[in-house]
C-alpha cells in the first residue's frame, strides 16, 4: 500500500512503525474472511482491511478521529485472525494498538462512555477492587432483568445495555482469594528448575484454582514456583483501551520485580495462565522499545515469557495413574493461537496425558470475551459467543479447555458443559484434584 506520510511524521518512531506496517499491506483481503467482525456484519470497514485504510487516513492527515473511525475500531475485537491469515505479514495489531492511542488522546467519547471506560481501566487491573466490583454486580444482578432488552443487536449499544452485559457476567459465587504476593511453592524432590507465576487480575479472583494447579504440577515435577511480591497488572486491559500511559507504568514496575528476582534467586521463566497477558508481556520488548532504560530489560523480560502450555511442554509428565475416555474440546483462544501462535501444545499435552481432543469448527473465529469486549460491545459478543457454544456443541464434549479466563467466563455463560483450563486438566491427568466448573 503506497503511504505519504511527510518526512516530519515518519521523523516519529510510531508513525515510521505504522508507515511499515502500511506498506506491506498488498489490499488483497484474505484477511476478510477469517474476521469475526466483517462475517457478522458483512461491512468493509469492519474488516482488516478496511480498518486499516481507516487507520492510515486518520494517520496521514493526523487529524482528530472521527467518528465513524472510532465506531470501526472499537468494534474490533483485537483477535488478530487477520495477522494469521494475511499472506503478507501485516503486524495489525502495532497498528490497531497505536489507533486505539491516538483515539483515546484526540477523541471526545460521549460523558457516559468516557465513565464506563474509566471505571473499567480503574477497576480490572485492581483484584482488590475487582473483588468489590463483582459483589456488587452479584447484588444488583435482579436489576439487569429490570433494564429493557433492545429487540435487535446492536452494533453501537447504549449505556444501560453495556451495564446489562457488565451484570449478566458476575458469578454467581466468588471463591476465596488464592495466595498472596511473595508466596513460594518449593519443588517436591530434587528442584529441576524455578519459576515465575503471573497471578493475574480478574483471574485470581474468578477462579484462582486455575494457578493453584499449575502449581500443583509444576511442584509435583520439580519445579519452583514463585508468585513475585508487588506484581502488578500486566497492563493488557488498559492498554487495549488505548491508555498506554498506564499500560507502560505497569509495565515497567513489572520488569523491576520480576528481573529483581531473577537476580536474587534465579527464574528459568515467567510463567501465564492467561494468554491475553501473555500476549502482551510477551510484547513489552516491542512497547518499551524507544525506552532508553527500559528496552533491553523489558526484551529481556519478553523472552523469558512463556504460556503455562509452552513450559509444560518441555517437561516429561509423571504417568497418570487415573482413568479417562473424557472428550474435550479445546477452544483455541485467539491470544494463544493469534497473538502466541501456540496451537498444537495445549492439545498435544491434553492427548498425550489420556483425553480425547476435538477441535471445535471454525476455530480461527473469536468467542466475543476479547478483554472488555464483551461488555462494550456486548451485542456482537453475543453472537459470537452463540456462535462458538453452537460450533463446540457439535463435539459432544464432556468438557470444554481453554487457556484464558476470558474466553472460559465467555463460553461458560453460554453452555452448560463445564470449561475448565488445560492446565487444570493437566493436573487431574497427573495426579491432581478433578476440575470443577467456572
Ligand atoms: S483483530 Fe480480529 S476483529 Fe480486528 S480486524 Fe483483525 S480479525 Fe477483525
Ligand atoms: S490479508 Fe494482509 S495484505 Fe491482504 S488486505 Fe489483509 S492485511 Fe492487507
Amino acid at each position: 500500500m503506497k503511504t505519504e506520510f511527510s518526512l516530519a511524521q515518519l521523523a516519529d518512531p510510531d508513525i515510521a512503525e505504522a508507515d511499515k506496517i502500511l506498506r506491506a499491506c498488498v489490499h488483497c483481503g484474505f484477511c476478510t474472511a477469517t474476521c469475526p467482525t466483517y462475517v457478522l456484519l458483512g461491512d468493509e470497514l469492519d474488516s482488516p482491511r478496511g480498518r486499516i485504510y481507516l487507520i492510515k487516513e486518520m494517520l496521514e492527515k493526523n487529524r482528530p478521529p472521527t467518528r465513524e473511525v472510532v465506531k470501526h475500531i472499537d468494534r474490533c475485537l483485537s483477535c488478530l485472525a487477520c495477522m494469521t491469515t494475511c499472506p503478507s505479514g501485516v503486524h495489525y495489531m502495532h497498528l490497531v494498538d497505536q489507533a486505539r492511542v491516538k483515539i483515546e488522546k484526540d477523541y471526545v467519547r460521549p460523558l457516559t462512555e468516557r465513565a464506563l471506560r474509566a471505571v473499567l481501566a480503574f477497576v480490572l487491573p485492581r483484584p482488590q477492587w475487582f473483588r468489590w466490583s463483582m459483589i456488587l454486580a452479584r447484588l444488583g444482578r435482579p436489576l439487569g432483568g429490570l433494564l429493557p432488552t433492545p429487540k435487535t443487536a446492536s452494533a453501537s449499544p447504549g449505556l444501560l445495555r453495556r451495564i446489562k452485559a457488565m451484570l449478566a457476567l458476575a458469578p454467581g459465587r466468588l471463591p476465596p482469594s488464592g495466595p498472596a504476593g511473595g508466596s513460594v511453592f518449593p519443588a517436591i524432590g530434587e528442584r529441576r528448575g524455578r519459576v515465575a507465576l503471573l497471578q493475574g487480575c480478574a483471574q485470581q479472583v474468578l477462579a484462582p484454582r486455575i494457578n493453584q494447579a499449575a502449581v500443583n504440577l509444576l511442584t509435583r515435577h520439580g519445579i519452583e514456583v514463585v508468585l513475585v511480591k508487588d506484581e502488578q497488572c500486566c497492563g493488557a486491559l488498559t492498554h487495549h483501551l488505548g491508555r498506554d500511559g498506564d499500560a507502560l507504568a505497569r509495565a515497567r514496575a513489572n520488569i523491576g520485580v520480576w528481573l529483581g528476582e531473577a537476580e536474587r534467586d534465579g527464574l528459568d521463566a515467567i510463567l501465564v495462565t492467561t494468554s491475553g497477558c501473555g500476549t502482551v508481556i510477551k510484547d513489552y520488548g516491542f512497547m518499551l522499545r524507544e525506552d532508553r532504560d527500559f528496552a533491553g530489560p523489558a526484551a529481556t523480560v519478553s523472552a523469558l515469557t512463556k504460556d503455562i502450555t509452552e513450559y509444560v511442554s518441555g517437561i516429561e509428565l509423571q504417568p497418570s495413574r487415573q482413568q479417562r475416555d473424557i472428550t474435550i474440546a479445546y477452544h483455541s483462544a485467539c491470544s494463544l493461537q493469534h497473538g502466541q501462535k501456540i496451537t498444537q501444545a495445549p492439545k498435544e499435552l491434553l492427548s498425550k496425558n489420556g483425553f480425547v481432543v476435538k477441535d471445535v469448527p471454525e476455530s480461527h473465529l473469536c468467542c466475543g470475551s476479547a478483554g472488555t469486549y464483551n461488555i462494550l460491545q456486548p451485542d456482537i459478543a453475543s453472537r459470537l459467543r452463540d456462535r462458538k457454544v453452537a460450533n463446540i456443541a457439535t463435539v459432544k464434549p464432556d468438557m470444554i479447555a481453554a487457556g484464558n479466563i476470558g474466553c472460559m467466563v465467555q463460553i461458560a455463560g453460554g453452555t452448560s458443559v463445564p470449561v475448565v483450563h488445560t492446565i487444570e486438566l493437566l493436573d487431574w491427568a497427573t495426579g491432581g484434584p478433578r476440575p470443577g466448573l467456572v
